[in-house]
């Protein structure tokens, strides 16, 4: 009967949710509700040439926020809840763990009672086809060595007070599916890049210190492995979730990319200075500098994404050269977008620690 879905879309003005909304009005009908807090990594100029849509809709505001949540859910009778709002930088959790339990932990809690709530005055149909994504990381993994990779059998083994709020979170998601029958799916993604990252994270910071001829801090020995994806290709993957992901289960979605941060660091050098070749400084390599390591570290993280694959069809499209020569060009091309970003809070971490993934 609604020609045009809704889905409530919470942390929408992060780096991943913004991109996640634009896939969402560019590929589908439906409509989008976003409901962010706007911390300091939320950015409304993310957003900001969607205003003059009519299927997409900006409400600020806490996750958290029952009274809020409640009323939204029943206003706008959303088919889906796809939750991103949460604390992000694992260097922040480390410094100040408070708001990562906060948002992450009783935020996520929250957004779930009051979902459970909304879904149980739905017709049975619309219960039936009701999702909550809460979308996550595979940071809850822990850290692998050499050999092997994480697949949704797993333990659990968050090493940082980042991926135990998230893993917390993720508990809850299960328990809300296990306990009350909401019907829950969990993604567990590797690490994003990709436009409107917020510039205190590995690869905007180094685009911007190799353009800027500053100093380019990495961490320990820098030969810590992520395993990289570009974030349309996370967006596509939570689509697929979305529509065919059975409730109850989890996906874990990675790139096939693993790279040592060095090496990513270096071919972000070799590429912003082939693009702006009159940079007064020489070659940006020469900007890299060893700083002492993030305490617990984690060593390497690899997904095994053969599950969405086989049952959900999904796989990544975009190579870590596509995507890293279309994320520097996206930087430079979007000044005025990293100077809406540029705070005192950005500028006090920035050169402190080393650049983090
Ligand atoms: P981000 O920090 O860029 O964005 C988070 C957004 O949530 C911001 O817009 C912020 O304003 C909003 N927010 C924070 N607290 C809120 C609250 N209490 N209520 C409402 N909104 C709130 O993060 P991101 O990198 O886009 O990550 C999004 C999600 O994806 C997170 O849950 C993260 O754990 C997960 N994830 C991220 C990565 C990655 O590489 N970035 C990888 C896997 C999973």
């Amino acid at each position: 009967t609604n020609a045009s879905p809704v889905l409530l879309i919470t942390g929408g003005a992060g780096f991943i949710g913004s991109n996640f909304v634009r896939v969402v009005l560019e590929t589908t009908n439906a409509t989008v509700v976003n409901l962010d807090l706007l911390t300091y990594a939320g950015n409304p100029k993310s957003l900001q040439d969607l205003e003059a849509s009519d299927r997409y809709r900006f409400v600020q505001g806490n996750i958290g926020d029952g009274t809020l949540v409640q009323s939204l859910l029943r206003e706008h009778q959303p088919s889906a809840v796809i939750n991103f709002a949460a604390e992000s930088h694992v260097d922040r959790s480390i410094d100040c763990p408070d708001d990562f339990i906060q948002t992450n932990v009783v935020g996520t809690a929250r957004l779930l009672q009051q979902c459970q709530a909304y879904w149980e005055s739905l017709s049975q149909d619309d219960q039936r086809a009701f999702r909550f994504l809460h979308v996550s990381t595979d940071e809850v993994y822990g850290s692998l060595g050499a050999e092997g990779y994480f697949t949704e059998d797993s333990r659990y083994e968050p090493n940082s007070p980042y991926s135990a709020s998230k893993a917390a979170s993720d508990h809850l998601a299960r328990a809300y599916h296990e306990t009350f029958g909401l019907p829950t799916v969990i993604s567990n993604c590797s690490n994003n890049y990709g436009p409107y990252q917020f510039p205190e994270k590995l690869i905007p910071l180094v685009t911007l210190n190799a353009i800027e001829g500053k100093e380019i801090p990495v961490y320990g020995d820098g030969l810590n492995i992520r395993d990289w994806l570009f974030v349309t290709d996370h967006c596509h993957a939570l689509l697929r979730v979305l529509a065919g992901g059975r409730p109850g289960e989890v996906y874990n979605i990675g790139g096939d990319a693993e790279q040592k941060n060095i090496d990513v660091v270096k071919t972000i050098c070799k590429v912003v200075d082939e693009l702006c070749p009159a940079l007064p400084h020489g070659p940006s390599e020469q900007l890299i500098r060893f700083v002492k390591d993030r305490p617990g570290h984690d060593r390497r993280y690899a997904i095994d994404a053969s599950k969405i694959k086989s049952e959900l069809g999904w796989s990544p499209t975009v190579t870590f050269e596509q995507g890293i020569r279309e994320t520097v060009r996206w930087y430079l091309e979007n000044g005025d977008w990293l100077k809406s970003t540029v705070n005192d809070a950005t500028r006090s971490r920035r050169g402190l620690g080393g650049a983090s993934t």
